[in-house]
C-alpha cells in the first residue's frame, strides 16, 4: 500500500523513534509546530478516525495508554493531542495518527 506512515512502520522511510511496540509507533514529526511534536500511530493501517469501529476501537484506548505512560516517563505534564480527520481540517497523511504537542504555552484558535 502506498502509505507514508506504513512505510515508516516497515522501515522503508526513516524516522526518529520515541517508542515502539507490536501495536503502535511513536516518532518525531518531521516539521514540528511545537518544541515537542510527536506522532502516535497504530501499526495496523486505518485511514482516520472514520475507520474506527467496534471491531478495532481498542487500539484507540491503547494509544492513550501509551500517551499517558510516555508523557509521564518523559516528564511532560501539559500537552495537547490532536487528530485531523479529512481534507478541510488538514489531514495530509491518510493513516490514523495523533499529534502530541508540548513544550510551550498554547492558545486556542481556529483560523
Ligand atoms: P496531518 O497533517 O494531520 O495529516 O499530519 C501529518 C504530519 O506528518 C504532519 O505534521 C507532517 O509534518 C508529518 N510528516 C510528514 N512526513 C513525515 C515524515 N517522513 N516523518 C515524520 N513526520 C512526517
Ligand atoms: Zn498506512
Amino acid at each position: 500500500m502506498d502509505c507514508l506512515f506504513c512505510k515508516i512502520i516497515n522501515g522503508e522511510i526513516p524516522s526518529t523513534k520515541i517508542y515502539e511496540d507490536d501495536k503502535v509507533l511513536v516518532f518525531k514529526d518531521i516539521n514540528p509546530i511545537a518544541p515537542i511534536h510527536w506522532l502516535i500511530i497504530p501499526k495496523h493501517h486505518l485511514t482516520s478516525v472514520q475507520d474506527v469501529t467496534s471491531e478495532n476501537s481498542s487500539i484507540v484506548a491503547y494509544i492513550f495508554e501509551v500517551v499517558s505512560k510516555l508523557t509521564k516517563d518523559n516528564g511532560i505534564e501539559s500537552y495537547r493531542i490532536i487528530t485531523n480527520c479529512g481534507d478541510d481540517v488538514g489531514q495530509t497523511v491518510k493513516h490514523l495518527h495523533f499529534h502530541l504537542l508540548a513544550g510551550t504555552k498554547m492558545g486556542w484558535s481556529i483560523e
